[in-house]
């Protein structure tokens, strides 16, 4: 059954958290693995994955305030981008996107369903783009006033992070087998850092580079874990050689993969993100496992961000 956040409240949005399925994967991709995904695609089918989480309170201190106006930044793909304009039509805020680059002829797929939720674009160049975390940025673009909230790019705040560490305690608490890992995509980091931090030690968590890392990302996973620690937790480990390229690159064995899961599971994946999860965690347990007997039998959860209106980028150039 599809479920719809349909209410603008942190009880309606923990309760949605909390009836998120775990669905246990049997697939010879990863033999010997107790492999659960936890469903947060399903959280809402067009807010979704983590970009929920990150969105929610930011919503909550928007409205608080009386702010009618949610701002935000991104690319053509952007799934922030397309998350914040379906939650300003939903809970009844406008919204503006700054979107890198020119406009296009014809605007991507996910930009057409902003449009359509009623998100006003405005394209900016490059170099004024690469601007965006200065001071005075959204000034220079007409858009300094009160009626405005600002939501930084992929939605990595202080909120942001707030959405993601009750995420963890959602996880904590409904989660129906003791895991020895969470695994999970990593692009900025900060959900990976709000993530494992929040799990403390409970379930380590491993993150992928969905890009090429550099230390940034590290950096951002040590600092949004390190906000309001309880323990001391170590840093997640961030495998770094799944990324195939960089950002939003594919290929035919990410593509393999993730049909081939999607056949034994019947859950759809996304190819810019929890692809690579997928296939970092086959070569894990594929090939390395069965040369380490510790590796045998261990129980890990395969968290789904989300991102599938993007699959629609699938097979652009
Ligand atoms: C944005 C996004 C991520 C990455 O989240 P970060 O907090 O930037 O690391 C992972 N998965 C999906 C589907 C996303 O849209």
């Amino acid at each position: 059954m599809i479920r719809y956040l349909t209410e603008l409240s942190m009880e309606a949005f923990t309760e949605a958290a909390r009836n998120v399925p775990y669905q246990q994967v049997e697939s010879e991709l990863f033999p010997g693995v107790d492999l659960w995904i936890r469903r947060d695609d399903l959280i809402d089918p067009i807010i979704s994955g983590n970009k929920a989480y990150k969105l929610i309170f930011n919503l909550l201190e928007a409205r608080e305030q009386g702010k009618d106006t949610i701002v935000t930044c991104g690319g053509a793909w952007s799934n922030h981008i397309h998350a914040t304009a379906a939650a300003g039509q939903r809970f009844g805020f406008k919204t503006i996107g700054i979107i890198r680059g020119e406009r296009p002829p014809v605007l991507s797929a996910m930009l057409q369903d902003t449009e359509r939720f009623g998100m006003e674009l405005r394209f900016v160049s490059r170099t004024i783009y690469r601007k965006r975390a200065e001071e005075g940025f959204w000034a220079q673009l007409g858009l300094s006033g009160e009626r405005y909230w600002y939501v930084p790019e992929g939605g990595a705040n202080e909120q942001g992070a707030r959405g993601v560490e009750i995420w963890g305690q959602v996880i904590r608490e409904t989660c129906p087998v003791t895991m020895d890992e969470c695994w999970l995509a990593c692009g900025t980091g900060l959900t990976l850092g709000a993530l494992s931090s929040s799990l403390e030690l409970s379930m380590p968590c491993v993150g992928v580079a969905v890009l090429r890392a550099d230390k940034s990302i590290s950096d951002a996973v040590h600092n949004w874990g390190s906000r309001n620690r309880r323990a001391v937790v170590p840093d997640p480990e961030i495998i770094t050689d799944a990324h195939h390229g960089g950002y939003g690159k594919t290929t035919e064995s990410l593509r393999r993969n993730i049909h081939q899961l999607e056949d034994s599971t019947g859950v759809r994946f996304d190819h810019v993100y929890t692809a690579k999860v997928i296939w970092a965690l086959k070569k894990r347990y594929l090939n390395d496992a069965p040369r380490r007997s510790y590796m045998r039998h261990r129980s890990v959860l395969l968290i789904h961000t989300g991102g599938l209106q993007g699959i629609r980028g699938m097979y652009k150039k």
